[in-house]
């Protein structure tokens, strides 16, 4: 391995056969073939065969077998073999559920990548990074991820944060000198960058020394590579099922201990309580819940909110307040100047204003054609006036004739830049900037008082204002800085530039507003500008309140407390009193969205709730540290996603309340019947089937319910409302005794009549109870009437399905025999299935009661 940091630049191209203007098409190839994509390659999936093996691994599973075999040895084969195949296909099922889990999240992974902006054979291409070989020249700016390791050949005010290799929290200045010592740690190898470390400030040139696994990334990757972080609901989850099984198997000891000193069969018995064991322990949830959460952001994805962490699309269903930048995300990015005012004329032998020539001059953008801008949208649109004012061409000679000697780059601290150009032997020292970034440095009080009274006019229209101002001066100051350049400047103009607020955002805001959700304006530009925008889409209602920055600052954290909640919009403020803005919200028990798309944006992002990166105009650096990107960079999509979230969290309650009490009710009747003098009420395979058939399909289809109507009209959920809040609890209790009160009903009854085929009533009742519950659940506040028996194909097919299996285990002579059942009459089988409509309509009617309290709980509040 090179130590590329003893070797000077030139070394380094020649060790790597580059050059600085780039690889090589036909090189490249040859590369890639050689060093293959420059990814980190996850640890090794599990292989398919292993995690079907491992569905065995649970303890009550293998018990189960054991018995089974043991009994099958002494008495009935045909049961130990059917007892084995249904083990078999929960494991199946298991396996496809976990499978399918892996799939999602591993879809999931592969679609944030980043993108690097290279030279190959001369030309600047922007390539995602995984096409990477070494020799690859790189260009770096600010807010990038570093695409691979790099020796730098370039640097200007480059600093890198290192934390995620080094743990060192304080960002890294770069050079390109060569180092003389090669043993030194990766952190004092100035001359390099690393990949997965993020450019804070500056630009810079690399090249690719090493990619992929090869990259010190790389080499500790085996490291990083920890578990999938399990989101807090299945932590949770994971806990009260373990409570949950010694709960259950105490219950299962206590049926056998009972049934055996009543004198039953031994190892009758035995089978019967494993079997209920390993049918209410709702072992599938976690993966349920997994599948659940995976395809949401698959979903969220495709509406374009990627969702970096699991953990968030289960929480984002409880967000309270949502930060949002304006310019991009309320607004459409697609400014416009409209009003021009140039206040002083033409300088000496340009023949041009001042103002024009700001507006020509200072920006960053990139004028390919009278059409073709690309850059920052409030510079594109400025320097698109400039073009139209002057012609392109004229435009284009701007540059050549004045070329820029020196700058101060646009800062969103700062709110203003400047650039300086040669002009004969002087230089020509141009800023644009904010109004109050300028207002100081100008030389003349007059004008003070007029751009002052401009920009307030202007801002109030919703117009986004921004000051142009020049010198001439002899030579450079020393030092360059904005203390010693920004000074006694004349005033060259302003202009005013709209950006229309998207359409869509003002529906969004409504309904963020019906779902108590908190829209928020933070912004750089003007008090006023932000007033007029947030007005009109809604963010700034009678009795809100707007901030500035200024005040901000002198607030008292207690004085801020108190208005947090109050304050809708915050004008020019500056990156790291959003920082502020977050906590104090969370302070009051917010959970809290913030937007950012600049480096200065990642502590805010990080600290927030949800942090939301822009995918368009966001830096890497914004992106690494949100929990969500934007990639269409729209409000609108936060509040989708919000919704989505919501959605997903109220399905895992759907299953979760469908699977659980589907066991209660097992548990129920295994457990009453001797209680009441009734013998026992089903066989282990009756049990398993049920367990089978019902856990399994239904409870895979209620994850993909459609969101019920009021979904969006609901206060947020407590972030740490327990997942069984709002009844469930109660719920899986009392309407597992409801089934188990209607199944032992009808054994009691057909015991009574003198019926033979009373097992098949109960086997029958209890299994399509859990159909009918199945169709209840899909609406925790709406009826399935209001949500249409078909709006969910794949559960009515699933319910449709296991009632064609029942029938078959009741009709089917082989299978009769199998399952020791016997066919019903039509009169029986109508019992069963009216008996299941009254556990339905039971269900129904709990919603109806619950929705009845509701409206006289807030009737009661008002
Ligand atoms: P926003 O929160 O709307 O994105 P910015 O931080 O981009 O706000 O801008 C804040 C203010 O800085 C603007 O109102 C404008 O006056 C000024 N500004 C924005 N872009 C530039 C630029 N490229 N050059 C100089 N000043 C700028
Ligand atoms: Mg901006």
């Amino acid at each position: 391995m090179t130590s590329f940091h003893t070797q000077t630049a030139t070394q380094t191209l020649e060790l790597l056969h580059t050059e600085l203007n780039g690889l090589s098409a036909a090189e490249v190839v040859n590369r890639q073939n050689l060093y293959g994509a420059n990814e980190l390659v996850q640890k090794k999936p599990k292989p398919a065969w292993l995690m079907f093996l491992l569905q065995f691994k649970d303890f009550m599973i293998i018990i189960l077998m054991v018995a089974a075999i043991i009994s099958g040895m002494v008495g009935e084969m045909t049961d130990a073999i059917i007892i084995l195949i249904i083990v078999l296909l929960n494991a199946v099922i298991g396996f496809i559920q976990e499978y399918r889990a892996e799939k999602a999240i591993d879809a999931l992974k592969k679609m944030s990548i980043t993108t690097a902006k290279i030279k190959r054979g001369g030309a600047v291409l922007s390539l995602s990074s995984v096409e990477l070989v070494p020799g690859d020249v790189v260009l770096l700016e600010a807010g990038n991820a570093i695409p691979a390791d790099l020796r730098l050949l370039e640097a200007y005010n480059l600093r890198i944060d290192e934390s995620a290799l080094t743990g060192e929290s304080v960002p890294v200045d770069k050079i390109t000198d060569t180092l003389k010592t090669a043993d030194i740690p990766l952190g004092d190898r100035f001359n390099l960058a690393y990949k997965g470390t993020l450019l804070t400030n500056g630009r810079g040139v690399g090249v690719v020394t090493a990619t992929g696994m090869q990259t010190e990334l790389g080499r500790i990757a085996q490291l990083l590579q920890g578990d999938e972080a399990d989101t807090p609901l299945k932590k949770r989850m994971t806990v009260f099922g373990k409570n949950l099984t010694y709960i259950i198997l105490f219950i299962c000891v206590i049926i056998f201990v009972a049934g055996w000193l009543r004198g039953e069969d031994a190892l009758k018995m035995l089978l019967i309580s494993i079997s209920l064991a390993v049918a209410a322990i709702p072992e599938a949830l976690p993966a349920l819940m997994t599948i659940a959460l995976a395809r949401g952001a698959n979903r969220m994805a495709k509406k374009n909110a990627l969702v970096r962490k699991l953990p968030s699309v289960e929480t984002l269903g409880s967000v309270s307040y949502i930060c949002s930048d304006k310019t991009g995300t309320l607004t459409q990015n697609k400014m416009k100047v409209v009003n021009t005012l140039s206040s002083s004329p033409a300088l000496e032998s340009t023949g041009l204003s001042p103002m024009l020539l700001t507006m020509a001059l200072n920006h960053d953008v990139q004028a390919k054609a009278e059409n073709d801008v690309q850059g920052d949208s409030t510079e594109v649109a400025i320097v698109e006036a400039a073009i139209q004012e002057l012609g392109f061409e004229a435009f284009q000679n701007l540059e050549q004739r004045y070329p820029r000697v020196a700058e101060l780059p646009f800062d969103s601290d700062r709110k203003c830049m400047t650039t300086v150009h040669q002009f004969g032997t002087q230089f020509l020292v141009l800023n644009k900037g904010a109004t109050e970034s300028l207002l100081p440095a100008l030389n003349s009080a007059a004008d003070q008082k007029k751009l002052e009274e401009l920009s307030e006019e202007w801002a109030k229209q919703g117009q986004r204002v921004l000051a142009f101002a020049y010198k001439v001066i002899p030579e450079l100051p020393q030092p360059f800085s904005y203390e010693t350049v920004e000074t006694e400047v004349h005033f060259a103009g302003v202009v005013g530039i709209i950006d229309p607020p998207r359409e869509e955002v003002k529906v969004a805001i409504v309904e963020c507003k019906a779902a108590g959700i908190n829209p928020v304006m933070i912004t750089g530009d003007h008090p006023s500008t932000a007033a007029a925008i947030a007005g009109e889409i809604g963010i700034l209602q009678a009795g809100d309140q707007t901030l500035t920055g200024v005040t901000l600052a002198q607030l008292s954290e207690e004085a801020f407390l108190d208005q947090v909640e109050n304050t809708t919009v915050y004008a020019r403020v500056s990156p790291d009193q959003k920082l502020r803005i977050v906590k104090a919200l969370q302070s009051k028990g917010h959970y809290t969205a913030m937007t950012g798309d600049g480096v200065n944006d990642a502590p805010s992002l990080k600290a927030a709730n949800i942090g939301i990166a822009m995918g368009i105009n966001g830096t890497d650096v914004s992106k690494e540290a949100a929990h969500m990107i934007l990639l269409d960079d729209n409000f609108a999509t936060i509040v989708k996603a919000v919704k989505e979230g919501r959605r997903i969290y109220d399905n895992i309650r759907k299953f979760i309340k469908y699977i659980m009490t589907c066991n209660s009710a097992e548990l129920w009747t295994i457990f009453l019947a001797p209680l009441i003098g009734l013998p026992m009420p089903l066989l282990p395979i009756h049990i398993l089937w049920i367990n089978l058939v019902t856990d399994g399909l239904p409870g895979l289809a209620l994850a993909g319910e459609k969101a019920e109507a009021d979904i969006m009209k609901r206060k947020p959920r407590g972030i740490n409302e327990s997942i069984f809040a709002d009844g469930l609890g109660y719920h899986i209790i009392w309407v597992g005794l409801l089934m188990a009160g209607v199944t032992l009903g009808v054994q009691a009854w057909s015991i009574k009549t003198g019926s033979t085929h009373w097992q098949t009533m109960v086997f029958t009742v209890l299994s399509l109870s859990q159909l009918g519950h199945a169709l209840a659940v899909r609406g925790e506040r709406s009826f399935l009437y209001q949500q249409g028996l078909f709006s969910n194909w794949p559960l009515l097919s699933a319910v449709f399905f296991t009632f064609l299996l029942q029938l078959a285990v009741v009709y089917v002579p082989f299978l009769n025999k199998i399952f020791r059942t016997q066919p019903l009459s039509w009169q029986e089988l109508g019992i069963c299935v009216g008996l299941a409509a009254v556990v339905f309509h039971a269900v129904e009617l709990e919603k109806w009661v619950k929705l009845v309290w509701r409206k006289k709980a807030a009737t009661a509040q008002l």
